[in-house]
């Protein structure tokens, strides 16, 4: 409304147009242009329009050129020596196209590896946070301009649609401007990294998962042993050769790959400090079994952040608009052949309107094409292997067995060249039919009681898996009630469930489905050091009654050091924080710092379990404190705000599963405590350990944000009738 501000100054600078624009009313919501969505800190990527004619010509002819490219994938480590197995790598969606060769690492050789990264790991950590982030910032750009060949290899070596070839281009991306941002502002010149970091990615985000955790781990100071995904090494080595073009030395980034051998050699080796792993449940196991068997130099437990599978929800009740649900619904479900960790896997349908929308589902769904994804037209693709087709194959069978209705799609001629499932819909009468995550396009579908959905919510976070989860309704206490009842990482208001953007719907799972922090969140690279940062925005913006009482309590008791930490942790716990961040117009996307759960402690002093209990009351959970110290006499007058909170155990199998533990102790209990807490049923937990003199010593020995829980909520708000706040727009 005011004649000084054009459009045109809008878009090109948003952040000093809003500081010319007069405050007339309580808010004012600028409509950005794409690339200033993220204002100052970060570019966003930029795509490709597929309804472009000549974005599309131009795109053909670079496509066929990767067709005609000499592809080679092989290892990249500091001591040049790089033999090993070449064998070829073959298009999923066509066998007899083969996308190019890799040669692969010998498993003997992953330790040597290591060893290289830990002779290296100085000079890279001397290099400052500032330098580091522009060597991302610079892959970016250059990822940016080669969008268009490696979405060609993308779609050959990983079966992937153009729209999703793009969306993986844009994701890696993201995840550089956003870590080298974030390690801006976050890394202060006396952070300490942890030492070589291996990376370990899944083939189905084979350039953003895989670009995500080595840009994360490297910024942060690591030197980096980067293991793709078996069957998608050509993309990941293409994103490594771009790193190394834009300054980082293969001495910081070595290319390791081979298989899931090599990744558990170079965990095993003792240099290993740290290990990011994206990937199934039941390798994460795996791996945390190997990495409890020693400790880090410093004694803690080695950091290990793993992102897991999901068995993802969406709940549509009967005020739900049948349409956007279809729409939704076939995105999650099918689009990159269900071969996504968020993909959706029982959608519940209220059963007043289960028939109509499975009728109009089962319309939209005949009208899926499968094939090659080098066609425009093609929906769905390949899934990645034969071993994955018989598995998924098998999982259909055993439904059908069990007497679901299943309804699947007839496949193609052209796909008996390659690996292709049938999209298929599994009517399922018990949620308790599935058992694990099946990852591919099969969708289940559950009918229930509007009176039951409580029980619902319940059953599905009773999975134990806690990733992605998506409500369709229009009115506004369904959504407040059963967000807030829900257990999962990611949530999604009226929309689809997938897809998230780095940095607007941070990443990640709980329970079964990972350990955290969120991948593009603001906490991820404070696992990467050895202490991690305070993020700036965190000052306290909580206070829980528990913990009052509990410094009144401390205070009266004479527990004068105890009473001081507790204040300490008081003042620093995000715990309650919740943020709008940036995004498009027409959505709302939250971010919110809950408490983890239930805490095991393990306490060996009075002073210990007295901060370890502060630690708990400030990020709002509740904690099972081992009985083995006997020390139950210290708290036994505490008033019931605060005992009601605790409970003694001697049987922690009993009595878990645990989101978190803290430790007290020196070295040898800690690895003994850290071994049983790896072989507790469940889900992996995050331990956290301390010295009884390092507690004394420092408040902050334990890090309170591994105390809570990040939980991202993605609201569509054009289906709710819109953004009201939109119409203040002059
Ligand atoms: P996978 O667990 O089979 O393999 C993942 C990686 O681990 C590969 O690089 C593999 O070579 C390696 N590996 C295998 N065994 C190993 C061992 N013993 N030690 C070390 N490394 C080992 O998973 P996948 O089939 O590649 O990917 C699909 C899975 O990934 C699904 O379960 C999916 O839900 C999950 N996923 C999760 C997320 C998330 O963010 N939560 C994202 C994408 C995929």
């Amino acid at each position: 409304s005011d004649p000084a501000v054009s459009i045109n100054e809008l878009i090109a600078d948003p952040a000093e147009a809003v500081a010319a624009m007069p405050v007339v009313g309580a808010q004012h919501e600028l409509i950005l242009s794409p690339k200033a969505l993220y204002g100052e800190a970060r570019d966003n990527s930029a795509g490709l329009d597929l309804s472009n004619e000549t974005d599309l010509a131009e795109l053909a002819g670079q496509l066929a050129a990767t067709v005609e490219a000499d592809w080679h994938a092989h290892p990249l480590l500091a001591d040049g020596n790089n033999d090993g197995e070449t064998r070829p790598i073959l298009n999923p969606a066509d066998h007899r196209d083969v996308v190019g060769k890799v040669t692969e690492l010998r498993v003997e050789d992953g330790p040597r590896a290591v060893e290289l990264a830990a002779k290296h790991a100085a000079e890279w950590a001397a290099v400052s946070p500032a330098e580091r982030a522009a060597c991302l910032d610079r892959a970016a750009d250059i990822m940016q301009a080669r969008m268009r060949p490696l979405m060609g290899v993308i779609m050959r070596e990983a079966g992937k649609s153009a729209a999703n070839a793009i969306g993986e281009v844009r994701e890696a991306i993201d995840f550089l401007r956003y870590y080298a941002d974030q390690a801006r502002r976050t890394l202060g010149p006396a952070h300490a990294p942890l030492g070589p970091v291996v990376c370990i990615s899944p083939w189905n985000f084979p350039l953003a998962i895989f670009t995500g955790q080595v840009a994360a781990a490297l910024v942060a100071g690591n030197p980096v042993l980067a293991k793709p995904a078996g069957v998608t090494p050509i993309i990941a080595f293409e994103s490594v050769r771009i790193l190394h073009e834009a300054g980082v030395p293969v001495s910081a980034l070595q290319f390791v790959p081979g298989s899931g051998r090599l990744g558990a050699a170079m965990i095993a080796a003792p240099q290993t400090a740290g290990v990011m792993f994206t990937g199934s449940t039941e390798v994460a196991r795996m791996i945390q079994a190997q990495l409890c068997e020693r400790l880090s130099a410093s004694g803690k437990p080695i950091p290990l952040i793993a992102e897991t599978g999901g068995q993802n929800g969406m709940i549509v009740d009967s005020s739900a608009l049948a349409e956007q649900v279809v729409a939704d619904v076939i995105a999650s479900a099918f689009d990159s052949a269900g071969q996504r960790c968020s993909a959706l896997r029982v959608l519940c349908l209220q059963e007043e309107i289960a028939e109509r929308t499975l009728t109009m589902l089962k319309g939209a769904f005949r009208e899926l094409s499968i094939g090659r994804t080098d066609r425009l037209s093609i929906d769905v693709g390949p899934v990645i292997t034969a071993d994955a087709k018989a598995e998924i194959d098998g999982h259909v069978e055993r439904m059908r067995g069990l007497g679901c209705k299943v309804t699947q799609l007839p496949l193609p001629d052209a796909a008996t060249e390659g690996t292709f499932v049938a999209p298929t819909i599994i009517e399922i009468n018990k949620l308790s039919d599935l058992t694990r995550e099946v990852f591919g396009p099969v969708l289940h579908v559950y009918r229930y009681r509007r009176a039951d959905l409580d029980r619902l919510i319940d059953e599905i976070n009773g999975s134990g898996y806690g990733l992605t989860f998506g409500l369709h309704t229009r009115l506004d206490e369904t959504v407040a009630h059963v967000t807030s009842r829900v257990k999962a990482g990611n949530l999604y208001v009226n929309r689809n469930i997938i897809g998230a953007v780095v940095g607007v719907q941070p990443f990640g799972g709980r329970g079964l489905s990972g350990t955290g922090p969120k991948a593009g969140g603001p906490l991820y690279i404070g696992r990467l050091v050895q202490k991690a940062p305070v993020p700036p925005q965190q000052n306290s913006v909580h206070t829980d009654a528990a913990l009052r009482d509990y410094i009144v309590w401390l205070d009266r008791k004479g527990f004068v050091a105890e009473a001081e930490a507790a204040r300490a942790y008081a003042g620093q716990s995000a715990l309650g924080l919740e943020r709008e961040l940036p995004g498009p117009v027409g959505e709302r996307n939250l971010y919110a710092l809950h408490p983890r759960g239930h805490i095991l402690l393990a306490p060996q002093t009075q002073g210990g379990l007295l901060r370890q209990i502060a630690a708990v009351l400030a990020t709002g959970n509740t904690a099972a404190i081992d009985t083995a110290a006997q020390l139950q006499p210290v708290i036994a007058d505490l008033p019931v705000s605060i005992a009601s909170r605790l409970s003694w155990t001697a049987d922690w199998a009993k009595d878990g599963p645990f989101s978190g533990a803290l430790v007290e102790g020196e070295r040898d209990r800690v690895e003994t405590v850290n071994r049983a807490i790896a072989a507790l049923p469940g889900p992996l937990v995050l331990v956290q350990a301390a010295a009884t003199a390092e507690l004394t010593a420092d408040p902050d020995a334990y890090c309170l944000n591994w105390l809570l829980e990040e939980v991202s909520t993605s609201i569509n708000t054009a289906a709710a009738g819109g953004n009201a706040s939109l119409m203040t727009i002059g």
